[in-house]
């Protein structure tokens, strides 16, 4: 019996901007197979491939010859295969699988501010971004020649103001971690479209729900250890762009990827790769579960901050961006009155099995920090007192195991039991 050979498996070049279809009908219509047919594709684990004609792999080196694999550091089948469909899923031409979100965040940011006639620049970033990039920006980037003006990214003048000739970018995360805001990302692209600089979006947090490229973004990067692996267990991250950038990045001269090394391995890749098809129905069971914990907390007078509450600032601007299939994701924060009620409130939440005291986001279980003494530590008091963070706040990543109600009954019992 011979199996049906797919030679045509699907290729990422074909993608373009798309507005009319889902992100999951895009992942649902990238199809790879096999060798022989198989439903599922293989790892291919070669790090080096073989030219038939030496003359191929001499303009392969001249960047003249597309299509070959030369050394996985530059590609690989099994990575390409991973970075589509996140090309997909984010709905841009291309995309590149890289080892940590990391990776992902100071690789495509080193290539544009390196890019031109001059090297190094000026980057606005939000006040409000994860403690290892405000870290990258605050104490590595200074030291290559590439200066980050912090922003409140929500004030729109402020951060037109903020730019001088030597400006290359505007960095923003979709949904701010740990208040949950969200920027106005088209309104950012018309300001970077205006000064002809880059607009760089971190959609770790709203994978499925927000689709930056669509709002203007010129680069969209995930740590994929988060929703995206979903299962706590894996580092990565990716890059989704123009063709014209991603090729720019493995460019054998000049590429921060290809020249710094941090590339994805096959085997995480085709990990990954799997679990994409699952990432709409996590997103949404994540959200489900938020929203209703949310509600619930509301209901009784806790301080919650959840996007899905007509109570958050910004619900309205959600309703504008936010893809409603998905509902509002699967961050939440509560306003305890101190570090000390949050952090004894998170260790009776770890007790009674409702979540686990854990830096990180996006597994399937619940994930509790106080971020002003962990995960936002790097940041300044002066900084953390700007962009509101209050010692009290308790972060959750609400993971999707369990029974609502009977989770539910455990927040509160824990919740009811602090004063006692
Ligand atoms: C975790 C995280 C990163 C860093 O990703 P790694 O995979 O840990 O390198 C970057 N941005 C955000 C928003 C994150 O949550």
């Amino acid at each position: 019996m011979t199996n049906t050979k797919h030679s045509a498996n699907s290729d990422s070049s074909k993608n373009s901007l798309s507005h009319s279809s889902t992100a999951t009908q895009r992942i649902r219509d990238l199809q790879h197979f096999g060798e022989e047919g198989g439903v599922v594709p293989v790892i291919d684990l070669a790090a080096t491939s073989t030219f038939l004609n030496p003359k191929d792999m001499e303009q392969t080196f001249l960047g003249e010859k597309e299509g070959c694999y030369l050394y996985s550091r530059h590609s690989n089948p099994t990575v390409n295969m991973f970075s589509a469909k996140m090309a997909a899923i984010e709905n841009t031409e291309a995309g590149l699988g890289v080892a940590s979100g990391m990776a992902a965040i100071a690789c495509s940011l080193e290539q544009i501010l390196n890019s031109g006639d001059t090297a190094g620049g000026e980057i606005i970033s939000s006040l409000t971004v994860y403690g290892g990039t405000y870290a990258l920006f605050k104490n590595v980037f200074p030291k290559q020649n590439i200066q980050v003006k912090f922003v409140d990214i929500e004030d729109l003048a402020a951060v037109e103001k903020a730019i001088t000739p030597k400006t290359k970018v505007i960095y923003a995360e979709t949904i701010s971690n740990p208040l949950l805001k969200t920027p106005n990302i088209q309104k950012l692209s018309e300001i970077a479209r205006k000064h002809k600089i880059k607009l760089v979006i971190d959609n770790t947090f709203a994978p499925m729900l927000i689709t930056p490229a669509e709002l203007g973004a010129d680069v969209v990067i995930h740590s994929c250890t988060k929703y995206i692996s979903g299962s706590s267990d894996l580092i990565a991250g990716v890059i989704c762009s123009t063709k014209e950038f991603i090729q720019s990045l493995i460019d054998v001269n000049t590429g921060a990827v290809m020249l710094k090394g941090p590339t994805m391995d096959a085997r995480i890749a085709h990990e990954l790769y799997m679990r994409l098809d699952h990432l709409p129905i996590r997103i949404q069971a994540h959200s489900q579960a938020a929203q209703y914990f949310a509600d619930q907390m509301q209901a009784h007078g806790m301080s919650v901050i959840y996007p899905g509450l007509s109570s958050h600032p910004q619900h309205t601007d959600y309703q504008k961006t936010i893809h409603h299939e998905y509902g509002f994701g699967g961050m939440m924060a509560l306003r305890m009155d101190s570090a000390e009620k949050a952090m004894k409130l998170a260790q009776k939440l770890q007790d009674e099995k409702f979540g686990l005291y854990a830096v990180s986001l996006g597994f399937s279980r619940t994930l509790l920090t106080v971020p002003a003494v962990t995960t936002s530590s790097e940041i300044t008091a002066e900084d953390q007192q700007k962009m509101n963070l209050s010692p009290g706040l308790l972060r959750m990543s609400i993971g999707y195991v369990g029974d609502l109600k009977t989770m539910w009954q455990r927040f509160y019992n824990c919740y009811q039991s602090l004063d006692s």
